[in-house]
């Protein structure tokens, strides 16, 4: 699904919006599983024991989720430009954006210039 050696910024943003979906579905079936136990309990064991499926299931998309997020750092760190570094010139540090980090490219306010990374061999 993803292919690790050409990221885009449209696959990354991707990559994260996937993570969010996930774990925001994991959470709410997690919650809404642990609501079945609690009234399972009183009412009605079967309900109890969909609740424990169902905390289980919300548990499995949260961990698969944030699963997704250390990929994604990692191929962050592994492939571009870190989320902060001291600018070149000036020494300030800045914070870069998604697309600077993945452009090599990043604008410093300090000297007010655009910048870019480059790998030459020597
Ligand atoms: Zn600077």
């Amino acid at each position: 699904m993803y292919n690790e050696d050409h990221f885009s910024i449209g696959q990354l943003e991707q990559l994260i919006q996937d993570q969010t979906e996930r774990v925001n579905i994991g959470t709410f079936w997690f919650i809404a599983g642990l609501f079945f136990i609690l009234i399972g309990l009183h009412r009605s064991l079967e309900l109890a024991s969909l609740g424990i499926g169902t905390v289980l299931f919300g548990l499995e998309k949260i961990i698969n989720g944030n699963s997704l997020r250390s990929r994604y750092s990692k191929i962050l760190s592994q492939y571009y430009l870190p989320a902060e570094i001291d600018c070149l010139k000036c020494g300030n540090n800045l914070e870069l954006d998604l697309q600077e980090r993945v452009s090599g490219k990043y604008f410093c306010p300090f000297c007010n210039q655009t910048f870019r990374f480059t790998i030459e061999p020597e």
